[in-house]
């Protein structure tokens, strides 16, 4: 079972299904599970109304820091600011205990490079868990890929705060104990940054899987409000597949973008500047109606039928191998295993080797036309890659993906 067998690309990463890359790193997860499990302490502490406040506070503005900062300008530079205010960004980030900036930015450019492709970091179809939290928590990206983001490892107190991307939490949660005492510990800061977490996380789970599409983007992205409202605005993630350089995720007055509301006001005030726009001529192109079989469906629904023909062509030629009661007992010949495997198999029912057959050859169909399939995306990502450029020439930034 190999990463280059057609058939089978719809199985997990292939170091997930051997366990050589993608065991979970247990001790370093220790605190990730611990965390969950102080919030009970809640009920030993006294807790307060103001904590309460502080824990909205803190879920919201370290919410913006991961959606204004991680997300929209060091994963995709969709607005440009000073390098005061970067550090500022980027310090802010680290307090939402997500690990540093150029970790974060690094794999998550690669998502959109390879968006439901082998090579994707978080995608559902290597099952919802690993989409979640499995990749987060396994030694395989354990850690940062400067190679993608080399833009900003370039700043020595980026790659500062990425060794030391402990301080903003801890100062933090001591600030809390300051305010609210434990009650502000428990509540106002590991509450918050267990909610924090998931809802920073659904983004590479649930926006893969539930809501609508718009755009025939090569993947599975999609459009959802619930998303949007515990993100930030960052739901609209069909919208930011389709064009991932745009500092502007909800396209329409209706699709709620409180990080890009934040983000004109920061630009108001001089803090940040040269926000990108969708392009308006980009707007209407490429629009699919929700439910349609668009390319990024098709490849994923595809897949999936790849990989239910390759379990079954596999069940297939194993179960004749496996001999039966007597078999064991007698020095068997080939054709008398070949009886035994004959007799289990009821009248009407074709043989396993006969059923393999026409499987191969659909087996061999499904492949071409998936082949075809990723040919056909390549070609899509191609021509919006062009497009960006014409783009850059009208005087827009660099697009990073
Ligand atoms: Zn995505
Ligand atoms: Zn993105």
């Amino acid at each position: 079972m190999t990463a280059a067998d057609p058939v089978l690309r719809g199985t997990p990463n292939p170091a997930a299904v051997d366990g050589s890359a993608d065991r979970t790193d247990w001790v370093a997860a220790i605190p990730f599970f611990v965390a969950h499990l102080i919030p009970l302490a809640a009920f030993f502490v006294v807790v307060t109304w103001e904590d309460w406040v502080l824990c909205a506070v803190l879920y919201g503005g370290r919410m913006f820091f991961i959606t204004a900062g991680y997300h929209r300008y060091f994963s995709h530079r969709s607005y440009r600011m000073g390098r005061v205010a970067q550090f500022l960004m980027a310090l802010g980030g680290t307090t939402a205990l997500q690990k540093g900036p150029l970790w974060w930015a690094g794999h998550h450019r690669v998502h959109h490079r390879y968006t439901d492709l082998d090579d994707d970091v978080h995608s559902p179809r290597d099952g919802f868990w690993w989409s979640h939290v499995g990749w987060i928590l396994s030694t395989r990206y354990k850690e940062a890929d400067l190679t993608a983001i080399k833009d900003f490892a370039g700043f020595p107190e980026l790659r500062l705060l990425e060794r030391a991307s402990w301080i903003g939490p801890w100062l933090l949660g001591a600030a809390c104990f300051l305010i609210g005492g434990w009650g502000g510990v428990v509540i106002g800061f590991f509450l918050s940054t267990v909610l924090l977490w998931h809802g920073t996380f659904v983004v590479n789970s649930m926006a893969h899987l539930m809501g609508r599409r718009r755009y025939a983007t090569p993947d599975t992205s999609r459009n959802s409000m619930v998303i949007a409202v515990i993100t930030g605005g960052e739901g609209w993630h069909n919208n930011h597949h389709y064009l991932p350089a745009s500092a502007r995720q909800g396209f329409t007055w209706w699709e709620i973008d409180p990080t890009w509301y934040a983000l004109r006001g920061l630009a108001a005030l001089r803090i940040v500047r040269d926000l990108r726009d969708p392009p308006a001529r980009l707007l209407d192109q490429a629009r699919v109606r929700d439910g349609a079989f668009d390319i990024g469906m098709f490849r994923s629904y595809w897949e999936r039928a790849a990989k239910v023909t390759g379990e079954r062509i596999a069940d297939l030629s194993a179960r004749p191998m496996a001999p039966s009661a007597e078999a064991h007992d007698a020095d068997v010949t080939m054709p008398a295993a070949d009886e035994a495997g004959a007799e289990e198999v009821p009248s009407g029912e074709a043989r396993p080797e006969e059923a393999g057959e026409p499987l191969s050859h659909l087996a061999g169909l499904i492949s071409r036309v998936l082949e075809s399939a990723d040919q056909l995306a390549a070609s899509t990502r191609r021509t919006r890659q062009a497009s960006k450029v014409t783009s850059r020439e009208q005087g827009h930034p660099d697009p990073a993906e």
